[in-house]
C-alpha cells in the first residue's frame, strides 16, 4: 500500500496499512544502493563475470588520462620542432590508438549502465510493442478525441479479451484452488475507513510545482532521474560524485520534504518542461476526494485499493466460513490513485484492476497444507542479503527458503509460489521475474515480511504481485476505530487453566489525585504489559509509591498503592480469542498485462523478407482469440464449411473469428499473428481442413468433423501441438505463409 516515500519510520510508527513506503517502476530503483548495482537485467544477473561499474568508471578515467597525456605529448614534439616527422607520426598513431581504447571503455560503460546501445534496443522493442498494442487496439489512451488525459487508459477489444483471461485465470488458479471468499465491494469508501486504514493522512507523495505554471512533479522521480542521468550519461563523472549520486538513489526514500527540497536546489533542478524553478516538495494525498450523498457533508474517496473491503467484512466472512481459520478472502475491482505525473503507459495509471487476497490465518500457526507441493520450485529469488551485500537475485528452493528463514513462514511462502507458478503459466519469462524481499527501511514495523514480484520489461525491474504477511494490524486498526471486535476464537476441548494479570486502577484515588486527568492515568494503567505491571507491584510493595510515565500527558506521575491493585490471577478457560494475522498478495493486474505483452512479443521476417512481421506469443490460456477461420478462396463450399467449423467452436466454446476477406492467406495470418491467436484453420476443401500452429508455422491436416474438438484440446491444455502432430499428418501445401 501506498503511503508518504519519506520518512518510512515515523510513518511506520503511526500508521495502519503500508507494508512499505509507495515503490514506483522500477521499483527497485527505490533500493537504491542497490539500484546501480542491480540495474542489470537477469542474466547478467546469474551469469556476473561482467565487471563492476565503478570498476568500468575508474577504466575509464585512466584510458582519458592516458589519451590527454599522450595529446599533451604529441603538442609538444610538434611544438618543440626537433623531433623527427616519423616521431611525431608515431606518436598520433599511439594517441589514435588510446583514443580507441577510451572510446571502448566508454562504450563498455555505457553499456553497463543502460544507456549504451542495449537501451536503444530496449527503447526500439518498446515502440514496436506499444504501436502494435495501440494499432490493434488492446489498449487506447482514454478520451482521445479530447486528447486525452494522463494515467487513464481503456483497454480496446483483444485487450479487454487478454483482461478477461488473465482474470479468469486468477480466479481458477487462486480463488477455485483455495475455496476462497469472494466478494465486490463499493469503489467509493467513507472517510472513515480510510481513515481507521491510515490512507486519509499517510497515502501520500512529496510533490513540488513549477513556479510559474503551476505544473506538478513528482520531487522524488525527478531528484531520482537526475541523479540517474548523471551516472548514466555523465561519463566523465569523478567517483566521488557518482558515489554520492547513488548515496542520494540509495536514501531517495527516506528523505524528508526539507532534505528533498535541500538536495533539489543543491543541483539545481528544476522543471523539466520549462526550467523555471521549483516549489519547496509538499505531501500530496493520492487519493480522489468525492462526497456521498447531496448535502456534501458525507466525505468519502474513490479506493485506493480493494483490501479494505474485505477487513471491515472480517467479521461476517468468519462466521459465513463457520468461525475456522484459516481462510481467504478475495476481491478483484478498480483502484484509484491520483498519481502526480504518471508515466511509464501502463504501469503507472490513475485508475487500475487490483486483484487481492487477504488469507486470514492463527498467528501462532502459519504452517500451510499445501506447502508441499510448491516446496521444489525453483527460481531467482533476491532475498535482503544479497541485495545489502551488492549481490544479484539467485536461483533458491522455495522449500530452503523457508525451511533457513530467509522467507519468515510457510503460507507466505505458499503463496510466493502459487504467484510464480500463475505468472509463468500465463506466460511471463522465467527469467525474468524474480522475487524481491522488502529491505528494512520498506517495510512497516509490524510486517512480518514482504516480497515483490517483480518482472523486468523495458523499463527495469516492476513490482507487479505485493506479498506480504501484515501481521494482525489491518484487522486490529478497524476493531480499534469501528469498535466491533474483529477477532477469530480457538475452542479449546477442554477447558484450561490460565494465569491472567489483572489491573484495578481505583477511580476514586486517582480521581482525587489526578483530577480532569485521571481517565489518561486509568487508560495508561490497564495497558501496561504484564512486566510492567510486575515491576510497578514489587515497586508499591516494597516502597509504598513509584514514578509512573503517562505517554499522553507527556510526564511522569507518581503512583501509590492505593490507586491500583495489581495480580495474577488463575482462570478456567473454554476459548483462546485472538486477532488473526493476514498475509496479502496484491497483484496490479495492469503490469502484470503490459509486461505479459513485452515477454510474448516478438518479429520475424516475412517470407520475401521485405518486411518484419509481428507475433504475440500468448499462450492459448491468455490469447484474445483462441482460432480463426479462413476459407482459402471464396466459393460457396468453402464458406458452408467455414460456417460448420464455426459452429463446432462456438458449441465447445472457442473464441474465434472468421475471416473471408479475398486477400492472401499468408496476410491473413499475418494479421492474426499480430494480435497472438495460436490457431488458424484453413477451410481448403468440403471434408478436411488445415490447422496451422502460430509460432512453428507448421500444419497439420484434420477432418472438418474434428476440428472442434481438436482445438479444444489444444487450447485447453489437454493436447500440445507436439501431440497432435503426431496423431494427425503434417501439411505442406501452397496454402502455407506466404507473407
Ligand atoms: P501497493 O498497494 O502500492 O503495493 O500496490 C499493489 C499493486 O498495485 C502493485 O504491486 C502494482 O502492481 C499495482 N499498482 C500500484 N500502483 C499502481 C499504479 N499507479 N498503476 C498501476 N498499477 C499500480
Amino acid at each position: 500500500m501506498v503511503f508518504m516515500r519519506f520518512r518510512p519510520q515515523l510513518i511506520f510508527a503511526s500508521l495502519s496499512r503500508s507494508p512499505k513506503p509507495r515503490t514506483s517502476p522500477p521499483p527497485a530503483a527505490t533500493l537504491a544502493a542497490a539500484a546501480a548495482r542491480r540495474r542489470h537485467s537477469t542474466t547478467t544477473a546469474v551469469s556476473m563475470a561482467a565487471p563492476s561499474e565503478d570498476a568500468l568508471r575508474r577504466a575509464l578515467a585512466e584510458r582519458q588520462a592516458a589519451v590527454d597525456a599522450q595529446a599533451e605529448a604529441v603538442r609538444a614534439l610538434k611544438a618543440g620542432g626537433g623531433a623527427s616527422k616519423a616521431e611525431v607520426d608515431a606518436a598520433v598513431e599511439a594517441l589514435k590508438a588510446l583514443k580507441v581504447e577510451a572510446g571502448a571503455a566508454a562504450r563498455r560503460l555505457q553499456q553497463s549502465v543502460g544507456a549504451g546501445p542495449g537501451g536503444a534496443a530496449r527503447e526500439e522493442m518498446r515502440q514496436a510493442v506499444v504501436n502494435t498494442l495501440e494499432r490493434k487496439l488492446f489498449y487506447i489512451p482514454s478520451f482521445k478525441i479530447y486528447r486525452g488525459v494522463a494515467g487513464l487508459y481503456d483497454y480496446g477489444p483483444p485487450g479487454c479479451r487478454v483482461k478477461a483471461n488473465v482474470l479468469s485465470f486468477w480466479r481458477q488458479h487462486f480463488v477455485l484452488e483455495e475455496n476462497m471468499l469472494e466478494v465486490d465491494c463499493p469503489c467509493v469508501t467513507p472517510e472513515v475507513v480510510l481513515k481507521a486504514s491510515g490512507h486519509v493522512e499517510k497515502f501520500t507523495d512529496l510533490m513540488v510545482k513549477d513556479e510559474k505554471t503551476g505544473t506538478c512533479y513528482r520531487a522524488d522521480h525527478l531528484l531520482k532521474d537526475f541523479c540517474k542521468e548523471k551516472l548514466e550519461k555523465d561519463l566523465n563523472l569523478p567517483q566521488e560524485k557518482a558515489d554520492e549520486f547513488k548515496r542520494v538513489l540509495a536514501l531517495l526514500d527516506d528523505f524528508s520534504a526539507e532534505e528533498l527540497g535541500a538536495k533539489i536546489k543543491e543541483y539545481g533542478i528544476v522543471a523539466p518542461d520549462t526550467k523555471n524553478p521549483l516549489s519547496d516538495p509538499y505531501p500530496f494525498n493520492l487519493m480522489f476526494q468525492t462526497s456521498i450523498g447531496p448535502t456534501g457533508l458525507s466525505v468519502g474517496y474513490m479506493r485506493p485499493e480493494t483490501a479494505q473491503g474485505i477487513f471491515v467484512n472480517f467479521k461476517d466472512l468468519y462466521y459465513y466460513n463457520g468461525q475456522k481459520l484459516p481462510f481467504a478472502a478475495a476481491q478483484i475491482g478498480q483502484a484509484f490513485r491520483n498519481e502526480i505525473s504518471p508515466r511509464q503507459g501502463l504501469l503507472r495509471v490513475r485508475e487500475f484492476t487490483l486483484a487481492e487476497i487477504e488469507h486470514f490465518v492463527d498467528p501462532e500457526d502459519k504452517s500451510h497444507p499445501k506447502f508441499v507441493d510448491v516446496a521444489d520450485l525453483e527460481f531467482l529469488m533476491f532475498p535482503r542479503e544479497l541485495q545489502l551485500s551488492g549481490d544479484s537475485a539467485k536461483l533458491m528452493k522455495l522449500g530452503e527458503a523457508v525451511s533457513k528463514g530467509t522467507v519468515n513462514n510457510e503460507t507466505l511462502g505458499y503463496f510466493i509460489g502459487r504467484v510464480y507458478l500463475f505468472l509463468t503459466r500465463l506466460g511471463i519469462d522465467k527469467g525474468r521475474l524474480r522475487f524481491r524481499q522488502h529491505l528494512p527501511n520498506e517495510m512497516a514495523h509490524y510486517a512480518a515480511d514482504c516480497w515483490d514480484a517483480e518482472i523486468e520489461c523495458s523499463y527495469g525491474w516492476i513490482e507487479c504481485v505485493g506479498i506480504a504477511d501484515r501481521s494482525a494490524y489491518d484487522l486490529k486498526a478497524h476493531s480499534e476505530k469501528s469498535g466491533v471486535p474483529l477477532v477469530a476464537h480457538e475452542k479449546f476441548s477442554k477447558p484450561r487453566e490460565v494465569e491472567k494479570l489483572v489491573i484495578v486502577p481505583s477511580k476514586k484515588d486517582l480521581g482525587l489525585a489526578f483530577k480532569g486527568n485521571q481517565k489518561m492515568v486509568v487508560e495508561a494503567l490497564e495497558a501496561m504489559s504484564e512486566k510492567e505491571a510486575m515491576e510497578m507491584k514489587t515497586a508499591l510493595e516494597s516502597k509504598g509509591e513509584t514514578s509512573f510515565k503517562v505517554c499522553t500527558l507527556g510526564k511522569d506521575v507518581v503512583i501509590t498503592k492505593k490507586m491500583v491493585s495489581i495480580s495474577m490471577e488463575k482462570k478456567m478457560e473454554h476459548q483462546r480469542v485472538f486477532t488473526p494475522s493476514v498475509i496479502e498478495p496484491s497483484f496490479g493486474i495492469g503490469r502484470i498485462i503490459y509486461c505479459l505483452f513485452e515477454h510474448s512479443f516478438y518479429t520475424r521476417p516475412s517470407k520475401s523478407e521485405e518486411e518484419q512481421l509481428n507475433v504475440f506469443r500468448f499462450p492459448p490460456l491468455v490469447a484474445p482469440i483462441k482460432c480463426t477461420v479462413f476459407p482459402l478462396v471464396k466459393n460457396q463450399e468453402f464458406d458452408d464449411a467455414a460456417k460448420v467449423i464455426a459452429k463446432a467452436l462456438t458449441t465447445a466454446g472457442i473464441s474465434h473469428i472468421i475471416d473471408t476477406t479475398a486477400i492472401s492467406i499468408g496476410r491473413r495470418y499475418a494479421r492474426t499473428d499480430e494480435i497472438g491467436v495460436p490457431f488458424a484453420v484453413t477451410v481448403d476443401s468440403a471434408t478436411s481442413v488445415t490447422i496451422r500452429e502460430r509460432d512453428s508455422k507448421e500444419q497439420i491436416r484434420v477432418g472438418i468433423d474434428e476440428v472442434a474438438s481438436v482445438v479444444k484440446q489444444l487450447t485447453e491444455g489437454q493436447s500440445s501441438w507436439a501431440d497432435v502432430s503426431k496423431t494427425y499428418p503434417a501439411h505442406v501445401g501452397p496454402q502455407g505463409d506466404q507473407e
